[in-house]
């Protein structure tokens, strides 16, 4: 069967997701190839698929017992033979597995890379017919990379043994480092290398200063409370109170951290992981081995040590690819607790590079500019999209003259004889001072328009615009800068900004209630099968049924997600679900192809469509976008004629769309060149394309 048909059959999609599908053909065609992908981008298939096209079985290799039995209770429930040997098996469970194999009712294997070290391993495997080895979460193989396992260097043996097995090997980590040591310690065979960018699509990223936190929390949640969602945080006794707070608040949070028993974590993970709990409250240790896919938001509540921990965690967020939250508070003052942790690391060489991370990580959470941009450059990617999913994008800061606000720093600075850091410097300017001979400086309360947070925060930004610069690691001391003197003497001004404030607890589409019908039923059968409930159907599927409200077995079939096997075995249960709510609500069945969204493919016009939905003007629109206006203008014009309806109002005014309709009326041709003739040098071409595309595109609706 050809690799869709599968697709469709066995997994109930109907398409394939960016990049898999040429992956599929190179693994099916017998070379190695090496996946690079992010989380969420549906890596998994790209071996799930070759293995049921391929004859023999695939082996895969994955680090930890959690992963291989969620995807083996995956791959079961669509109707795919697959097994797992590891550790915590018993031999007689084992010997059941070797039988499977053998006797051809398993199509993959699932096996930990310890496995190798067994004596009588290899000798089984060599006994089977293996089509295709898959190393996932390859970057385990390095040192350079945060997960660094050494057992799976032990995965040389297999081009050893089996020279003429192709090898998959996929991770999700950026750094190239890690992806050299990757092809080398597997000796990959000039492989085929597929690497998609990493930008999260669905992942919306905000920073928000470090205040009232926990209430900003609970707001956020309640908004969405049985949404699930990981909060991260530095220590076990923070993770404790937060989970107590939550607690008391109604929500069904639980800790997990190393003060527990490995009994009571695995306990709150499983809790988290079958939606008995919403909320899990982790040290950074919780989640490797969480495939959950269902992870609305990902709060990080101290401060992360590093851009790549940060973003292998909130990567945890949205792996359906529906919209998911990633929100982090900061406040400078944070850095000291990982200062902390820095000086007890024992080689210089580690206080370096962690030193190194941690500056990077600051540098993140105090930008101005797009988080996106920011995160995808620091992994050597360029962005040239637009992101309008950060909070920079969404609300950027407004900028204000702050030459006045500069002139007061300074001159504080000067009054304390450039012997002091930026927290007592904003301090005194707020009026509180150390000494009596401090409290008689004129610049002692001189700043009372501002909280001292905004004065230190105002002080940062003086920095990297060089009027002013620290000296000394641990105690910063600020020093006035030449051009710091120059602002003083009224030669420069001063540009400064000022947050803007943003709401975190808006929810954007209002949850149906059916959706949430479904999400029992879901539980239910789930803790049936003593499986995790987005294993029997994502929140995607479920969102689908809620929307299109399908009510007959074929209709059924149409959902994303629901393959042959699904349909079978939950179609039935959820059809009467969708029934009864349609009855008592006087709902009809919704036709899926109906609804194809107009502009799938093309994301470039979908970015304009949005900000010309803003009420952008053209130019607005082509210096946001960073293109030509002409660009921005064929956009708009293949829009209408994709049958979009755009509001130009604010891209030509009304009168002057008028006038141009009024003359093309008057012409035999839809020729530019006579419109422009007629209308003159006060109509730009691009105006002339626009309005002809709308107008024609109002004729074909009413046709
Ligand atoms: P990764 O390993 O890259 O993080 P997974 O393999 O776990 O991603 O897949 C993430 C989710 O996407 C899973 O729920 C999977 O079933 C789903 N998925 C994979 N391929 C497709 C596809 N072609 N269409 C729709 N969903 C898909
Ligand atoms: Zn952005």
């Amino acid at each position: 069967m050809q690799a869709l048909e599968l697709l469709q059959k066995h997994f109930g999609y109907s398409s394939f997701n960016p990049g898999q599908e040429s992956i599929i053909n190179d693994v099916v065609s017998g070379r190695d190839v090496f996946v690079l992908m992010p989380t969420g981008s549906g890596k998994s298939l790209c071996y799930q698929l070759p293995a049921l096209m391929k004859p023999g079985i695939t082996v895969v290799v994955s680090p930890l017992i959690a992963l291989m039995k969620d995807q083996v209770d995956a791959l079961r429930i669509n109707g795919i033979g697959a097994s797992c040997i590891n550790s915590s098996m018993a031999p007689v469970e084992a010997e059941n597995v070797k039988v499977r194999l053998l006797t051809g009712k398993d199509k993959l294997l699932y096996v930990a890379p310890e496995r190798f070290a067994s004596y009588d391993f290899l000798p089984f495997l060599k006994m089977l017919k293996i089509s295709l080895f898959a190393i996932d979460e390859a970057h385990c193989i390095s040192e350079w990379g945060h997960d660094f396992r050494p057992e799976y260097r032990r995965l040389r043996l297999l081009r050893d043994n089996f020279p003429d097995v192709p090898i998959i090997a996929l991770t999700a980590t950026a750094i190239p480092e890690v992806q050299d040591d990757i092809v080398h310690n597997l000796m990959l065979k000039s492989p085929v290398i597929h690497r998609r960018s990493f930008n999260r699509e669905n992942l919306t990223y905000y920073v928000r200063p470090k205040k009232d936190s926990i209430s900003q929390i609970v707001d956020y949640i309640r908004a969405r409370s049985k949404d699930s969602g990981i909060i991260y945080c530095q220590g076990r006794k923070t993770a404790d109170r937060i989970t107590s707070r939550l607690r008391q608040e109604g929500f069904r949070a639980l800790s997990y951290h190393a003060g527990l028993s490995t009994d009571a974590r695995e306990a709150n993970q499983e809790a988290f992981i079958k939606d008995d709990a919403e909320i899990i409250v982790a040290t950074i240790a919780f989640g490797m081995g969480i495939n959950k896919t269902n992870v609305r938001y990902v709060i990080h509540y101290d401060l992360p040590r590093s851009i790549e921990g940060y973003y292998q965690e909130t990567g945890r967020a949205g792996r359906d690819r529906l919209e998911s939250d990633c929100i982090l508070f900061y406040t400078y003052a944070d850095k000291r607790k990982v200062d902390y942790f820095i000086e007890k690391l024992r080689s210089t060489k580690k206080q370096e590079t962690a030193r190194k991370k941690l500056a990077e990580m600051l540098e993140y959470c105090e930008s101005r500019e797009c988080r996106r941009r920011f995160l995808l450059d620091y992994f050597g990617e360029t962005f040239d999209g637009i992101c309008i999913k950060c909070d920079n994008c969404i609300m950027p800061h407004e900028v204000i003259d702050g030459t006045d606000i500069a002139k007061k720093i300074l001159r504080c600075v000067l009054d304390l004889e450039q012997r002091f850091g930026a927290t007592y410097v904003s301090s005194l300017l707020t009026g509180k001072s150390k000494s009596y001979a401090h409290s008689m400086l004129k610049s002692c309360g001189a700043g009372k328009d501002y909280p001292a947070k905004q004065w230190t925060s105002f002080i940062r930004e003086l920095q990297p615009q060089g009027f002013l610069k620290a000296e000394g690691d641990k105690y910063p001391i600020l020093k006035i800068t030449q051009s710091g003197m120059d602002v003083l003497r009224g030669i420069v001004t001063v540009k400064l900004t000022k947050p803007a404030k943003i709401k975190l607890t808006k929810k954007e589409e209002p949850i149906t209630a059916l959706f949430d019908i479904l999400r029992q039923l879901r539980k239910v059968m789930a803790d049936a099968e003593r499986v995790p409930p987005y294993i029997i159907f994502p929140d995607s599927t479920l969102k689908e049924m809620a929307t299109y409200y399908p009510q007959t077995i074929d209709a059924m079939a149409k959902i994303h997600g629901v393959g042959e096997h699904k349909l079978q075995k939950y179609g039935r249960a959820f059809l009467r679900k969708i029934l009864d709510y349609c009855k008592e609500h006087n709902i009809a069945e919704k036709q899926k192809s109906d609804e194809v969204p107009r502009i799938s493919a093309n994301g470039d016009y979908k970015q304009t469509l949005f900000l010309a939905k803003q009420g952008l003007s053209l130019r607005e629109i082509a210096t946001r976008r960073g293109l030509a206006e002409s660009t921005i203008a064929s956009h708009i014009e293949s829009l209408f004629m994709l049958g979009n309806d755009v509001n130009i109002d604010n891209i030509i005014p009304k009168e002057r769309q008028d006038a141009i309709e009024r003359e093309m009326s008057g012409l035999a041709t839809q020729g530019l060149g006579a419109l422009k003739e007629k209308l003159g040098d006060g109509y730009s071409y691009d105006e002339l394309r626009i309005v002809r595309a709308m107008i024609n595109s109002r004729r074909t609706a009413k046709a």
